[in-house]
């Protein structure tokens, strides 16, 4: 018999095939899926945020049962990281492994993010669901934070919100002349473009900087999270919605953070995110609705008013304006840009015939 340093060919046969056999039968995986690991979420929201902070606690407690406590997720909200605008940041560094935020916070950083919370005159949550999962959304979202090292997925959606509280109607567009307000995202650059004065501000300094004049006004989201806000006792004109008919919130990863969970563990936090997020638009509308009946019925001094429509009609101009102008500056805007226009012209032809016919149907 042939050997080898006194051992057998067949004796190293064995060995190799044994480790080969051991490389099929045991991977690293097995070892890995006994692990724990703890990835850290940094919120923008306050600490204990109604609804919004809903979401994170409800996705901590989902994967922890889903993978009996061998996947933990701890939650860093404002107050701790003391960046509620810069989460993208966070999540890119390392700081965090996941953060949870709305993408339009960082337009000024990167354009192509802000398209995937919502867009003035666009998609309404439903549409924008069914464009996110089966539209081509989330791969065009995926694109477009991968150039920063991050994974993305949507994260529960506000539902149509409202237009925003105001001291003083507004009448014409003349009215909006010099008006400042806290309003973020694409709907600011247009506000901005009619003569407004937009700024975003976090939630936690709105009433104080609507109290002391440092804004005339302000959009938050609808009547569940705005009334506990108390901007009400200020402001009593409350507008209906325009600029954020389906705001998305995401979930952003960091590549490595992902990439060092074994798949099922990857699979659970899907899952979990996916679970939170759709949670999050059906508590939306239940706050929503109860908070609504409640404020009709306790504050009769709340005036619902509707932007008149030579407001609108330049609001969606420059709209149309700044759309152009976004995609003529970035190949991967336009994109983003084009398949949300088609999108939209699809969903909207059905939600015209099933949900607004309904509605109309019932019509005095
Ligand atoms: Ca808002």
């Amino acid at each position: 018999m042939r050997t080898l340093g006194g051992i057998s060919l067949a004796s190293i046969l064995a060995i190799a095939l044994a480790g080969c056999d051991t490389a099929e039968q045991a991977p690293p995986q097995v070892e890995k899926t006994q692990q724990r690991f703890t990835l850290k979420l940094a919120e923008t929201w306050g600490p204990n945020f109604p609804i919004l902070g809903d979401t994170t606690k409800q996705l901590a407690e989902t994967v922890d049962r889903m993978s009996d406590g061998r996947l933990k997720i701890t939650i860093d909200s404002s107050n701790k990281h003391k960046s509620p605008f810069g989460i993208l940041d966070l999540v890119k560094a390392g700081q965090y492994d996941i953060g949870h935020s709305a993408s339009y916070y960082w337009k000024g950083k990167d354009p192509n993010t802000l398209f995937f919370t919502t867009m003035p005159f666009g998609m309404t949550a439903p549409e924008q669901y069914a464009w996110f999962y089966y539209g081509g959304g989330v791969e065009l979202m995926e694109e477009a934070y991968a150039r920063h090292g991050v994974l993305s997925f949507p994260g529960g959606n506000t539902g149509n919100q409202m237009g925003g509280w105001f001291r003083k109607e507004i009448n014409s567009v003349e009215d909006l002349q010099g008006l400042k307000i806290r309003i973020p995202g694409f709907a600011g650059e247009i506000l901005a473009k009619l003569g407004a004065k937009p700024i975003n501000i976090p939630s936690g300094e709105l009433y104080t900087a609507l109290e002391r004049n440092t804004i005339d006004a302000l959009e938050w989201v609808g009547p569940g999270l705005d009334f506990r806000m108390g901007f009400h006792k200020i402001a009593p004109y409350y507008y209906t919605g325009w600029h954020e008919p389906a705001s998305e919130l995401q979930f952003l990863i960091n590549r490595r953070s992902w990439d060092q969970l074994p798949s099922d563990l990857q699979e659970i936090l899907r899952v979990a995110m996916r679970a939170a997020a759709y949670d999050m638009y059906a508590r939306s509308y239940h706050e929503n609705a109860v908070a609504w009946a409640m404020i009709q019925s306790e504050y009769p001094n709340v005036q619902v008013r509707t932007f008149p429509t030579s407001v609108i009609a330049a609001m969606r101009k420059a709209n149309d304006e700044l759309i152009s102008e976004f995609a003529e500056a970035d190949p991967l805007s336009r994109q983003i840009i084009d398949s949300q226009a088609r999108y939209l012209a699809k969903a909207r032809t059905w939600t015209a015939i099933s949900d607004q016919a309904y509605l109309n149907s019932l019509d005095d």
